[in-house]
């Protein structure tokens, strides 16, 4: 972990309300892993913002960010040239399937809205050995990740979406919208039980009314009380993005109950087996 004056490559808006910012992260480039995130002191507010390592690409890293209030509408206004003080990479990652298993698996990442944000740094880890299919969740098209841009090669790719990661070849890409205005209608959560079936393992980041439901989500293929009737009873690693502290274990203001007893978002987490949370006591 390391505190650095980071200088800004590019900062666009992707989507509405939605910036992807580049930095020159060296430092934090070398070490980061798929899940992990990163402070950003915004302006003048003492409370530092957590964010999502998106992508690296080193020496830089993205983050992809919804302006929600007045520390990200600060960081959308920053300017390439300008710095801004970051700290990271902070927390546990997902866990990946162990190397020494040569046979590659099929894993089902899911993404609520801004939860794409961990999750294409992912792809870019697991695609070479592992099969991917990443279902996103937004409530319009405008929100969903431009996935088809990404693909697309740089003749059709507009200036503000030119620094987009790209996904790798081969990633499944699943669109779903409330408003059905792209991909399937209806939640993120609506598409799942006829993907578990093809799926080893569940990546998961989103709302926590989105884990609560997968929590519950029955899995097509199997019988009603069958082991793995219930996808909590496969592996699947959930991030939390509650509001933090510190950030960094000091203030234990994101301690949540566990199966395992209490547990720090920061520093324990933000990733967790989403069997391992007692749903019932989370509130975000
Ligand atoms: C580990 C982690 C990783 C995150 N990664 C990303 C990311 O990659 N991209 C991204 O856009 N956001 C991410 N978030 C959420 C992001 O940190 C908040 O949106 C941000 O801190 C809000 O700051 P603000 O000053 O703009 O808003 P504030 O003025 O502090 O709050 C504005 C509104 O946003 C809500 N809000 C504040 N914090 C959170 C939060 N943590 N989660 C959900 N809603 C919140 C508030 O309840 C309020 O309604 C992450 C959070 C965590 C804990």
């Amino acid at each position: 972990m390391e505190q650095a004056l980071c200088t800004i490559s590019s900062n666009v808006e992707v989507m509405p309300g939605t910036h992807l910012m580049w930095l020159e992260a060296p430092g934090i480039a070398s070490s980061a892993e798929p899940g992990q995130f990163v402070t950003v002191r915004c302006g003048d507010f003492t409370l530092r913002r957590p964010l999502s390592i998106h992508y690296v690409s080193s020496p830089e890293i993205a983050l992809l960010f919804r302006v929600a209030g007045k520390g990200t509408l600060w960081l959308s206004q920053r300017q390439p040239g300008e710095r801004v003080d970051v700290l990271g990479p902070l927390g546990n990652g997902f866990g990946m399937p162990p190397t020494e298993s040569r046979q590659s698996k099929h894993l089902l990442l899911v993404a609520g809205g801004m939860g794409i944000a961990p999750l294409v740094f992912l792809t870019r880890y697991a695609a070479s050995r592992h099969r991917i299919t990443l279902v996103h969740g937004a409530s319009t098209a405008a929100q969903l990740y431009p996935w088809n841009v990404v693909r697309t090669g740089s003749s059709s790719i507009g200036k503000t979406q030119r620094n987009l990661p790209p996904l790798p070849e081969g990633v499944q890409f699943l669109p779903v919208t409330e408003d059905g205005s792209a991909g399937k209608k209806g939640k993120v959560t609506d598409a799942l039980p006829s993907l578990l079936n093809r799926a080893d393992e569940v990546y998961a980041c989103g709302p926590v009314e989105m884990y609560k439901t997968m929590a519950l989500t029955p899995d097509e293929n199997r019988g009603e009380g069958e082991m793995g009737s219930n996808l909590k009873l496969r592996k699947c690693q959930v991030s939390l993005e509650m509001r933090l502290g510190c950030g960094f274990g000091a203030c234990y203001g994101c301690t949540i109950s566990t199966r395992r007893g209490l547990r720090q978002v920061c520093r324990d987490g933000p990733v967790f087996e989403l069997d391992d949370i007692i749903w019932q006591e989370v509130k975000l």
